[in-house]
C-alpha cells in the first residue's frame, strides 16, 4: 500500500509522457478546437472562481498572508474579467482575418487563420498563483489548445487547491494540472510541446528556453527585472506617493513583477519625497507595520534571507531612512526606504522582489534616464511622475521596457487592450486580452486562387520578355507592366 502511494506521488519522465500522449489524442480528435468546448471551459473557470472564492482567499493567506482585498481583486476579480472578455470576444478572435493580395497573384484572395498550436505547457510562479496560472490558460483555451498547467511549488496551498479545482471543474482529458518542483518540471520539459508559456525568473527561463530549443518549441517568457520610478518635483506629491505605495507594498508587499523596484529623484526633491512616504506609509500601515494585516508576508525563509542580505550589506545598511524592522519568525519585513544607495550595491544589482525601496539621487531629473539605461537591462515596467510634457516625451522615446506608465504604477496590467510582456532580460512575447489568444495561436497564411488567368510568364522557356514582365509585376509599377506587355523599352 505504502509503495503504491509512493509510486503515484512520483511524477517522472514516463508519467509526463503519458500525460502528453493523452492530451495529444484529445487534441487530434479535435475536442479543443470546437467553439462550444472553448466556451464551456471558460465558463468552468468562471464558475470555479465564483464558487470557491473563500477557499482561494484562504490558500493565499496560508501561502503568503495575502490580504483578502488583494486576493479578491488581483487574483479573483481580474481573472474573472479575463474570462468574461474572452467569452465576449472569442467569436471575433477566432474568425479568419481577411488580408490584401497583390498584383503578383492576381486574381486571388487571402486570409490569416488562427489555429491552435496543439498541446501547450504553462509554468507559473508563486506570487500571484491563481492569476498567473489561469490567465494564460484562458488564452490557451480560447485559442483551442490542450494544456498542462504546472503551478509553483513555492505556494503549496494554492498549487494543491488549483489542482483539485481544475480536476473538478474542467475537462481533464484536455486540461491537466501537474504539481511539483524541479523534478516534475524537468520531466515535463523533456517532452515535446507546441508552445511553452513560462512565468518566473530569468535564470530558470534559460533552462526552459534551452529545453524548448531541443524541439524547436516557441516560448513566451514572462520575467521580471528592476522596474524604476522616476519622480520629478512638479507633481501632486501626495497622489504620486500613494500610487507608488499601492504599486509597491500594496502588490503582495513588493513581491510582484511590476512593483516599483527603485526610485530615481533629484537631490533637492528627495527629502520632501521621503517625508511624504513616511507620512503615507504610517497612515496606511500604522506605527507598527509588522502587525499590519494589509501587508503580505515574505513567501519563505529563503527569500527572507535573500532580502536580509540586501539590507545588511555594509554600504547599504546605513542608508535606511524608514522601516527596516524584521520579524524572522513570521517572515515579515516592514516597508523600508533607503536613501542615496550606491549603484554598485547588491540591492541595485538584482531584482528586489520585496518591501525594500532604494532611492537613487541625481542632480537633474533629466539625468534619471541615464541611470535607468545604464543598468544595461530592460525592465518589465518603468514609471514616471511628472507634469512636464517634454519629460514625458523623452521618457517614452528613451526608456525601453516591457511597458511604461506616466503618473501611476502597475495599473497598465489591467488594460486588456495593451500587451503585457517584457523585452530583453524582462522576457519575450506578451499576453492579456486578445494578445493572450494570439500568444497561443499560429497565424496561418492562406491564399486562395482559381484556375483563370494563368500567367504564362512564370513558365519556361524563360525569355527576356518574360523576365521584363515578371520584374514589372513583382515591382508592382503599372507603367512598367504595360511597357513589358507591349515590348516597349524604358528609353
Ligand atoms: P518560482 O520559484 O515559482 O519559479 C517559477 C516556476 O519555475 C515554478 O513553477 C517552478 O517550479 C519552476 N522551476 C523552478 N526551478 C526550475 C528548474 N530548475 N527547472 C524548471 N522549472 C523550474 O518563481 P520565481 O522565479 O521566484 O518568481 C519570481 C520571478 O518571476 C521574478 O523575477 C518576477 O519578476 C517574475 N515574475 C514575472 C511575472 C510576469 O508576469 N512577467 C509575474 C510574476 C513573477
Amino acid at each position: 500500500m505504502g509503495s503504491e502511494v509512493e509510486k503515484k506521488a512520483v511524477f517522472d519522465m514516463e508519467a509526463a509522457k503519458v500525460v502528453v500522449k493523452e492530451l495529444r489524442e484529445s487534441f487530434a480528435a479535435g475536442k479543443t478546437k470546437s467553439y462550444e468546448w472553448r466556451v464551456s471551459q471558460l465558463k468552468a473557470i468562471l464558475k470555479m472562481m465564483e464558487e470557491n472564492e473563500p477557499q482561494i482567499i484562504a490558500a493565499l493567506r496560508e501561502d503568503l498572508s495575502k490580504p483578502e482585498l488583494e486576493s479578491s481583486i488581483y487574483e479573483i476579480a481580474m481573472l474573472k474579467n479575463t474570462c468574461k472578455l474572452a467569452l465576449k470576444e472569442m467569436k471575433h478572435w477566432i474568425l479568419p482575418e481577411k488580408a490584401k493580395t497583390s498584383l503578383t497573384t492576381f486574381p486571388s484572395s487571402a486570409e490569416i487563420v488562427s489555429e491552435p498550436f496543439g498541446v501547450v505547457l504553462v509554468i507559473s510562479a508563486w506570487n500571484y498563483p491563481f492569476l498567473l496560472s489561469l490567465d494564460p490558460v484562458v488564452g490557451a483555451i480560447a485559442a483551442g489548445n490542450a494544456i498542462v498547467l504546472k503551478p509553483s511549488e513555492i505556494a503549496p496551498a494554492s498549487s494543491s487547491l488549483l489542482a483539485k479545482l481544475v480536476e473538478t471543474y474542467m475537462d481533464s482529458s484536455c486540461i491537466k494540472v501537474v504539481e511539483g518542483g524541479v523534478t516534475e518540471t524537468s520531466a515535463l520539459l523533456e517532452q515535446k510541446w507546441d508552445k511553452i508559456f513560462y512565468t518566473g525568473n530569468g535564470r530558470i527561463a534559460r533552462i526552459v528556453m534551452a529545453a524548448a530549443a531541443k524541439h524547436l518549441t516557441p516560448v513566451v517568457l514572462e520575467l521580471g527585472g528592476k522596474s524604476p520610478v522616476i519622480v520629478d518635483s512638479d507633481i501632486n506629491l501626495q497622489v504620486a506617493t500613494r500610487r507608488i505605495i499601492a504599486g509597491k507594498w500594496g502588490c503582495n508587499n513588493g513581491q510582484a513583477c511590476i512593483s516599483p523596484d527603485y526610485v530615481v529623484t533629484t537631490k533637492d526633491y528627495a527629502p520632501k519625497l521621503v517625508d511624504s512616504f513616511k507620512r503615507e506609509l504610517e497612515r496606511f500601515y500604522g506605527k507598527n507595520p509588522l502587525e499590519s494585516k494589509d501587508l503580505s508576508r515574505i513567501v519563505n525563509s529563503n527569500h527572507f534571507a535573500r532580502l536580509s542580505k540586501l539590507l545588511d550589506e555594509d554600504k547599504v545598511s546605513g542608508k535606511i531612512v524608514h522601516g527596516g524592522e524584521r520579524d524572522k519568525t513570521n517572515l515579515k519585513i516592514s516597508p523600508t526606504i533607503l536613501l542615496d544607495v550606491p549603484q554598485d550595491s547588491l540591492i541595485m544589482n538584482e531584482e528586489i522582489f520585496g518591501p525594500l525601496l532604494p532611492f537613487i539621487l541625481v542632480d537633474k531629473v533629466e539625468d534619471s534616464f541615464d541611470v535607468v539605461n545604464s543598468t544595461g537591462t530592460k525592465p518589465l515596467a518603468a514609471y514616471l511622475f511628472t507634469n512636464d510634457k517634454k519629460l514625458k516625451e523623452k521618457f517614452v522615446a528613451t526608456v525601453s521596457a516591457g511597458g511604461l506608465v506616466v503618473n501611476d504604477t502597475t495599473v497598465h496590467l489591467a488594460v486588456h487592450t495593451l500587451p503585457f510582456g517584457g523585452v530583453g532580460e524582462s522576457g519575450m512575447g506578451a499576453y492579456h486580452g486578445k494578445f493572450s489568444f494570439d500568444a497561443f495561436s499560429h497565424k496561418k497564411a492562406v491564399l486562395y486562387r482559381g484556375f483563370a488567368a494563368d500567367a504564362f510568364v512564370r513558365y519556361p522557356p524563360y525569355t527576356n520578355g518574360k523576365l521584363r514582365l515578371l520584374r514589372a509585376l513583382v515591382n508592382g509599377g503599372l507603367l512598367d507592366i504595360i511597357r513589358a506587355l507591349f515590348g516597349w523599352s524604358k528609353a
